[in-house]
């Protein structure tokens, strides 16, 4: 019998009709003769509206003690979740049973709104699954070792589901979103986008952590660290196609890429000294020792630790990443193409595994396409 851990996004999940057809894919899985967990976020909409309910009350935001409580209020999205989608799928006839991260418990480190998962007891979890029971996991939350609630970053919920599939030894971890897979760009800004049937885990860390939404960056971390396989699906659409995350690559192009990740929410930090160490706890993308890319939500918090006159930040930003491997022979070309298409870039960037163009946040869908038209027809 093969055991799958599910994970369901917040658009799987958004409406009561949506977790119905949600019970009914478990259901149909199960009745196929899987072992199945199921990891859930909260329903579409819910985490965000629990995170501006606590900031109407910040005293010191950057306290510990509001980032607890914080904590204690966002993670609540996903318990409301796991308790509706098990009595969806005990209407179906299967017996299933909802856990908060305590109760299991999923063990995780202090930090406040981006903690790690260290340790998860799968007790509970298999005790069910002999009872013939789907246990149905809340995502994003872990318990630290003083009994507090935590969350895991944004998206967390599919590092929850990762850890769950690697202490398990679970076949496969099934990500289901409201996309048939990862693409190689997103396909609702460039419409010709083409699925992938494989993706590294080197590559998909490039891509998530350049704004590619469709995997939590966090979460393909630790499915690389701990060789989890990870299979990215729809719940919208039976189409029989996905994306597997897994050592192995394709490229669908004769260049050598992977796909090309992009995103608005940076703002890009220009500093005149080192500030490595003040802004590590951050998420936060280190160009090089003086220019950084933060995103916007955070970017307050960090302004705020560093002396005036020491930086500059231009919030009129977009970042365009090409993930892919021997970049090098590509990169004179790919700039020659922007600059003949009027792109204003501010910055590139070349890493081992990928290239990536600042350019004015007004170009940044048009860049994103001049590029995607040129590598993949
Ligand atoms: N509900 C959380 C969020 O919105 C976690 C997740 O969706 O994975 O970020
Ligand atoms: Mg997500």
């Amino acid at each position: 019998m093969s055991l799958y851990v599910l994970k369901f996004g917040g658009s799987s999940i958004a409406t009561l009709q949506r977790i119905s057809n949600v019970a009914n894919i478990i259901t149909d899985l199960k009745k196929r003769g899987n072992n199945i967990i199921v990891v859930t976020s909260a329903m579409q909409g819910i985490t965000d509206k629990l995170l501006n309910y606590t900031k109407q009350f910040v005293v010191n935001s950057y306290e510990n003690s509001y980032y607890r409580e914080c904590d204690a209020v966002v993670s609540c999205g996903e318990s409301i979740a796991a308790g509706i989608l098990s009595l969806a799928l005990q209407s179906e006839g299967i017996m299933a049973k909802s856990f908060n991260s305590w109760q299991i418990p999923i063990e995780a480190s202090t930090n406040y709104s981006n903690a790690t998962i260290t340790n998860v007891n799968t007790k509970l979890l298999f005790d069910a699954i002999s009872d013939n029971i789907i246990p149905v996991i809340t995502g994003f939350q872990g318990l630290t070792k003083n009994n507090d609630i935590v969350t895991l970053g944004r998206g967390g919920s599919d590092a929850t589901a990762c850890a769950l599939a690697y202490y398990t030894n679970a076949d496969e971890c099934y990500i289901y979103t409201d996309v048939s897979g990862v693409f190689t760009a997103d396909p609702r800004v460039v419409t010709n986008a083409k699925l992938l049937k494989y993706v590294s885990y080197d590559e998909m860390i490039e891509l998530a952590k350049y704004g590619a939404k469709v995997l939590q960056y966090k979460s393909v971390l630790l499915a690389k660290h701990y060789n989890v396989k990870v299979r990215v699906l729809s719940s919208f659409l039976n189409d029989d196609c996905s994306s597997l995350v897994t050592i192995k690559t394709n490229y669908i192009n004769n260049k050598n890429i992977a796909g090309i990740a992009h995103s608005n929410d940076y703002v890009l930090l220009r500093t005149k000294i080192n500030i490595n160490n003040i802004i590590s706890k951050y998420e936060t993308i280190n160009i090089n020792n003086f220019n950084y890319l933060v995103k916007k939500s955070i970017v307050n918090n960090i302004a705020n630790l560093l002396q005036e006159n020491t930086y500059t930040m231009d919030n009129d930003i977009g970042t365009i990443t090409i993930v892919g491997s021997n970049l090098n022979s590509i990169i004179d070309e790919l700039t020659q193409l922007l600059i003949n298409n009027n792109i204003s870039i501010k910055y590139i960037n070349i890493n081992k595994l990928s290239i990536t163009y600042i350019v004015h946040v007004l170009h940044t869908e048009a860049a994103l396409n001049i590029l995607h038209k040129h590598i993949y027809n």
